[in-house]
């Protein structure tokens, strides 16, 4: 088992993990989610023990001399599937770290699409991700091992590496502290069904561009207020989906009904 907590990635035994946040990665190729691990906002996240990651390789669990993990389909066709048993005793090592309580998410474009909104409800100290490769997995597997299947959106990759990472990060950043400032995840797009307000830095001009003279003005009260009607104005043109089911304020209707007749003419 590889698993993270120093700053280096460890090769050790029967560790129990008491980190807030674990994940379990079942995975041909460690290396590929040790790498991802080290930059940014997760990096942080592993360094401060607000998560962690153990990854388990299926090959390490082949009986056979030349580590056999995949095989031809029954009934022909292209490709190479992923056999059960290597996977299974994979699994259930992982599961034996945490007293068999985690869930078991199968990563695939048959999967559930994921969201913002599935991962702020998360109620989960943990998760174990199964990457498949090749045509994916033997369907027997899925039906004994797997509570649910996940899906990173509607095309296909060539390994669950990349959706395991892009959904640790993105519930790893929602944790307590992972972010320089906890305000930024509550602002970010998606929470609270808005997308996010524009941003400027310096330069104040840019290009001919002047930065809004609201945002200069150093006027709290009146700066919060602009984000929120550039918030609702946008989600309502790019997103209307998310307003649908959002019920509005009086003053976000307000606001909105002033960013439409602002922007009439753009
Ligand atoms: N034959 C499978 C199918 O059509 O459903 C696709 C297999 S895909 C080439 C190999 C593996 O990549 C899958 O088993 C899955 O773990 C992962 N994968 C590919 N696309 C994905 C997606 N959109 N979301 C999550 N996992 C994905």
């Amino acid at each position: 088992m590889w698993y993270w907590r120093t700053g280096e990635w460890l090769s050790i035994g029967n560790l129990i993990i008491d980190d807030a946040m674990h994940f379990d990665v079942i995975t041909l190729f460690p290396a590929l989610i040790r790498d991802v691990s080290k930059y940014g906002i997760l990096s942080r996240a592993l360094d401060m023990g607000i998560c962690s990651i153990s990854c388990w390789n299926p090959r390490d669990y082949c009986t056979d001399r030349y580590r056999t993990i995949d095989d031809r389909p029954y009934g022909g066709g292209p490709g190479m599937v992923m056999m059960a048993e290597p996977l299974a005793k994979a699994i259930n090592a992982a599961r034996m770290q945490h007293e068999n309580k985690r869930k078991v998410i199968y990563l695939s474009p048959q999967g559930e699409k994921v969201t913002h909104a599935k991962f702020q409800d998360l109620d989960e100290t943990g998760l174990i991700f199964i990457c498949g490769r090749y045509e994916g997995i033997d369907e027997r597997l899925i039906r004994t091992e797997v509570d649910e299947q996940w899906s990173i959106g509607d095309y296909v990759l060539a390994g669950g590496e990349l959706p395991a990472m892009v959904i640790i990060e993105a519930i790893t950043r929602l944790q307590p502290g992972v972010l320089g400032n906890d305000l930024s995840a509550s602002q970010d797009t998606f929470s609270d069904d808005l997308l996010d307000c524009p941003q400027f830095t310096r330069p104040e001009q840019y290009d001919g561009d002047r930065v809004p003279d609201v945002l200069l003005s150093g006027n709290h009260r009146e700066i919060d207020q602009w984000r929120l009607k550039q918030s609702l104005g946008r989600t309502s043109e790019k997103r209307p989906d998310l307003l649908e089911s959002r019920k509005l304020t009086q003053l976000e209707q307000r606001l909105l009904d002033e960013y439409k007749q602002e922007n009439r003419d753009h």
